[in-house]
């Protein structure tokens, strides 16, 4: 199988922020393995802005650094390397202030698409945006890429969406979630919407329950007193548990194309029901044996914000109602893994005398590790002594399934980097889903800070706290466990 690589327009790639740890970690070396791919035209450059004061030559000296620590293998290939390096041009800039704007607008061609990376603190969004219209830096049909957290409540991010609002259109603006890059979630609605099978059961009268993990294994350590301030209801399940449970419950959209996709997301989340405090569980690591606990890691003894929230929560429609989605977030878990299970109902009837055991179709779908997805089905066990049934996977791990082309699967960055160049829109969150989003999570924070709620303490390596398990064993339900 040989992967596709679609060229992309010529383009001017401004990353304010270029300095920081997003753009070293992830943009650059998302871009170099594009450029490595051949999907950057010839002319196409990439401007780094930010309030350093250094020249190209430093810059490319800093991206060459980056790319060898984050980098994968190709960072070896020096040729190849150093003709990426000479797309690069660095230009010091003051969001807040005059410093480097003229030359920014001198740098800037007429004939190529401009994109603008905020990959700076949210603050500066309206400072930019402003600036890159004053100083006639942007054009209409220029695009801005935005980086969560977009707003801490609906009051900020309507803010954050006034300011840019001011001097762009929505159909310019490009809020990433990258866990809509991701391979496996585009196939998610691949699968939903490309297969027969699938459609015909996905509601309530097939579906048991649907549960979302996304767990990790690190800690807050590092940016603690920054993530103190937010928590796992903000940081995790306001956008990325949220994108995932809006592709997983939306109705087909009428075709696959930005505002189709983004309307029929946004209905999931208005038909959100209110979460009763007994359908949430908050919880707090602990001290460990290879680190300390969430509130030495966060600087600050009293927190009460949770590193981990397990939730049960209702879809409002025909097509869901009834059918409880389970979603739960959490750092220092026993393994690094992200999975969305659909659980299927139990069979009315079984033909099979003396088969006791409970089968059921699942689908599961694994974003890390190892993107794919299984189908777990139920078949007789072979060979002789009569027909008792076990369940199997049908495995669909893409790695297996592209063979060595699976390297060449671009990840969520460098994916959602091309498609701004290419102006498609459907992978990113527009305006009203994210106010939407907040809306609902708000009152649950609220409810939270006026009630004075403690999260529960969890071990770490756990699967978090005990009442996030009896969350389901109440209902007759286990969570599937957390492998990595
Ligand atoms: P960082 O602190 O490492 O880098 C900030 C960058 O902004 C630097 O290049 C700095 O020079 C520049 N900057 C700061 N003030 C400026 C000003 N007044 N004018 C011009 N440039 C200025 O931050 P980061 O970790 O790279 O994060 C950038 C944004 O991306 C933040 O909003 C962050 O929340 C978000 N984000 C980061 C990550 C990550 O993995 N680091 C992941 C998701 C989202």
């Amino acid at each position: 199988m040989v992967s596709r690589v679609i060229p992309v327009d010529s383009f001017d790639l401004v990353i304010f922020g270029g300095t920081g740890d997003l753009a070293r970690r992830k943009i650059l070396p998302g871009l170099f393995r594009r450029f490595i791919a051949g999907q950057m035209p010839a002319d196409a450059r990439i401007i780094g802005a930010a309030r350093s004061d250094m020249d190209d030559a430093a810059y490319r000296a800093m991206v060459e650094a980056a790319i060898a620590e984050f980098g994968g293998q190709e960072s070896k290939d020096t040729k190849t390397l150093q003709a990426f390096l000479e797309r690069l041009h660095y230009v010091a800039i003051d969001a807040t202030g005059k410093g480097g704007w003229t030359q920014l607008a001198a740098m800037m061609r007429d004939s190529v698409i401009r994109a603008f990376y905020f990959s700076v603190a949210p603050s500066l969004f309206a400072d930019l945006a402003q600036r890159l219209h004053q100083h006639k830096i942007a054009d209409r049909e220029s695009r801005i890429v935005v980086e969560k957290p977009f707003g801490r409540d609906l009051d900020s991010a309507r803010a954050l969406n006034e300011g840019l609002a001011a001097h762009f259109d929505e159909r310019q603006i490009y809020r990433i979630d990258h866990y809509l890059g991701k391979e496996t979630v585009q196939n998610l609605m691949a699968v939903r919407f490309g297969n027969v099978l699938f459609e015909p059961l996905w509601n309530n009268h097939y579906v048991d329950h649907i549960q979302i993990t996304v767990a990790e294994t690190v800690g807050v350590g590092g940016r603690g007193s920054y993530y103190d301030k937010s928590g796992a209801m903000r940081d995790m399940v306001q956008n990325h548990l949220m994108q995932l449970l809006c592709l997983i419950a939306m109705e087909p959209p009428a075709l696959f194309g930005a505002d189709a996709v983004r309307d029929e997301k946004l209905k999931v989340i208005r038909a959100l029901q209110p979460v009763e405090p007994e359908n949430i569980v908050r919880g707090q690591y602990e001290a460990g044996e290879d680190g300390p606990d969430y509130a030495t890691d966060a600087e600050n003894p009293r927190s009460t914000t949770e590193s981990f929230v397990a939730m049960q929560v209702e879809i409002a429609n025909w097509r869901w109602a009834g059918v409880p989605f389970y979603l739960r977030t959490g750092k220092r878990m026993k393994a690094r893994s992200s999975e969305i299970a659909v659980v299927f109902q139990d069979l009315g009837h079984s033909i099979f005398k003396g088969d006791k055991a409970r089968h059921r179709n699942m689908l599961s779908i694994r974003l890390q590790p190892n993107e794919g997805m299984d189908l777990q089905v139920t078949i007789k066990e072979p060979g002789p002594g009569g027909m008792r049934l076990i369940d199997v996977p049908l495995d669909m791990t893409f790695a297996d399934a592209l063979g060595p082309d699976a390297e060449a699967v671009p990840d969520a960055y460098e994916r959602l980097i091309m498609d701004v160049i290419r102006g498609d829109q459907t992978l990113f969150m527009r305006g009203d889903e994210v106010e939407a989003a907040w809306a609902w999570t708000d009152p649950i924070i609220h409810d939270w800070e006026t009630r004075g709620d403690v999260p529960k303490p969890y071990e770490p390596g756990s699967a978090g706290p005990e009442e996030a398990a009896i969350l389901m064993h109440r209902d007759g339900r286990r969570w599937r466990d957390i492998k990595g």
